[in-house]
């Protein structure tokens, strides 16, 4: 505990650094005068120790006092002061002097504790005594229980509007609690850019912390690293990847409880590029493929890399589409692809199966971190009513289609028979896909499957 967070001693100190001498007055009916007088010397034995700064001596005595004599809330105040004295004491010494330990080894914590218990006894007993509050606010600032501490002082004050040490005590509690922890008087962390992500410059959303001690939002920093596996503030090599790096829970709690609302919406944010929604699809612009394709893929494009990321954290889809070659622009038509095994790679890349799905139309697309996203419409099949020449041209185009590669799997198995030194056999599908795709929205899915 820093001891620049227990209260420094002012005006906080004032009130506390005497005690009330015991008023010897036959008011109990349970006890003696004899006893009476006993406790009453015990007490000012107490109050002689406390006052030449002997407060474990003082304490021994208050409590052989209040063995005797429950309750009083003289007793009770002054032992609480000592303990609250002591615990001070303990928690503003230099780590060198610390080895010789308070009370048979209470620590200043519990020390402040036991302040804090009988403090609460006495503000039950003396509800209408500036004191009490006193000194179960000082006990709780102690503690480091600032918002408490705060709402005790303002009861104290509702009692007892003119207290000055009340008053002074509320001011120095806002300088304590907020100069030497940030904290702001409601116990919160001032929102300045401690908690930003340096590499997106936003509340860090899901914490990493490397093991060069810097924090970057989870996506942001595996981001950075798909252009080198080095820290991005320190340049630290890191031997850290998205599957074996766990969140800093600690740092994440901090930040999502103190800033709910911006952390949700930073979450948000986040869902809203893993999920794109239901007509948005990130798109892989590298060849056509038509439905109920399966191949294996090697994704090591940055770009690419943070998009698969995202993909496999939401539903695992994407558009596999094709840049149309006279226009050097995205073609209309492209088919939806299902991720069905992602195997991340050591140096970051990723080793994909997909298995193509459904076909779309790209209504428009856009470029989001380096990769094009698409607002795409599903493609219903209609068939041309039977008798016209729509369809007569695609039964045509189907069995040709379909001849093709008939003839084209024979050439295949016929290379394969007579050995692997011929083992490339042009693909009929590469230019025949193209035309397909471009007839998408006129092709029955039937007809693609039978095939
Ligand atoms: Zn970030
Ligand atoms: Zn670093």
């Amino acid at each position: 505990m820093a001891s620049s967070l227990s209260p420094s001693p002012s005006s906080l100190d004032q009130t506390l650094r005497d005690v009330d001498d015991y008023v010897l007055e036959n008011k109990s009916e349970d006890l003696s005068w004899d006893t009476l007088h006993y406790v009453y010397e015990l007490v000012q034995n107490g109050n002689a120790a406390f006052r030449e700064n002997r407060m474990e001596e003082a304490i021994n005595f208050y409590s052989r006092a209040n063995n005797i004599k429950s309750g009083d809330p003289i007793i009770l105040s002054n032992r609480s002061a000592a303990y609250i004295r002591i615990s001070q004491y303990f928690m503003r010494r230099t780590p060198s002097s610390s080895e010789c330990r308070p009370l048979s080894g209470l620590e200043p914590t519990t020390l402040a504790e036991l302040a804090l218990k009988d403090a609460e006894k006495l503000v039950e007993l003396q509800s209408n005594a500036a004191k009490s509050y006193l000194l179960k606010a000082n006990a709780l600032l102690l503690l480091e229980k600032y918002e408490k501490a705060r709402d005790v002082i303002l009861s104290g004050l509702q009692v007892d509007p003119f207290s000055n040490s009340l008053r002074d005590s509320l001011q120095h509690l806002e300088r304590v609690s907020s100069s030497s922890t940030g904290m702001s008087t409601h116990g919160q962390p001032e929102r300045n850019d401690d908690f930003d992500c340096t590499l997106c410059l936003k509340l860090l959303y899901e914490p990493v912390t490397t093991p060069c001690g810097h924090s970057f939002c989870r996506s942001c920093l595996f981001q950075s690293m798909d252009r080198g596996n080095r820290c991005p503030l320190c340049r630290t090599v890191l031997f850290i990847s998205p599957r074996t790096c766990s969140i800093s829970v600690t740092l994440k709690n901090i930040i999502q409880k103190n800033f709910p609302e911006e952390y949700a919406e930073r979450k948000q944010e986040q869902d809203g590029l893993i999920n794109a929604g239901v007509d948005l699809l990130p798109l892989f612009v590298m060849d056509v493929v038509i439905p109920c394709q399966r191949f294996p893929l090697n994704i090591f494009e940055p770009r690419y890399r943070l998009m698969v990321r995202r993909i496999m954290e939401g539903n695992h889809r994407m558009g596999m589409a094709i840049l149309d070659s006279s226009s050097g622009s995205l073609a209309e038509f492209a088919c939806e692809v299902e991720i069905t095994e992602c195997e991340p790679l050591p140096d970051g890349r990723f080793y994909i199966e997909i298995e193509s799905r459904r076909r779309f139309r790209i209504i428009q697309s856009w470029d989001q971190d380096g990769y094009r996203v698409a607002e795409v419409e599903w493609i219903q099949d209609i068939l041309p009513p039977e008798g016209t020449s729509e369809r007569e041209n695609l039964l045509e185009l189907t069995c040709n289609a379909a001849e093709t590669a008939r003839s084209w799997i024979a050439r295949a198995k016929e290379v394969a028979r007579h050995g692997s030194d011929c083992s490339f056999v042009p693909s009929p599908i590469g230019g025949l896909r193209r035309d397909w795709i471009s007839y998408a929205s006129e092709i029955p899915r039937s007809f693609i499957l039978c095939f």
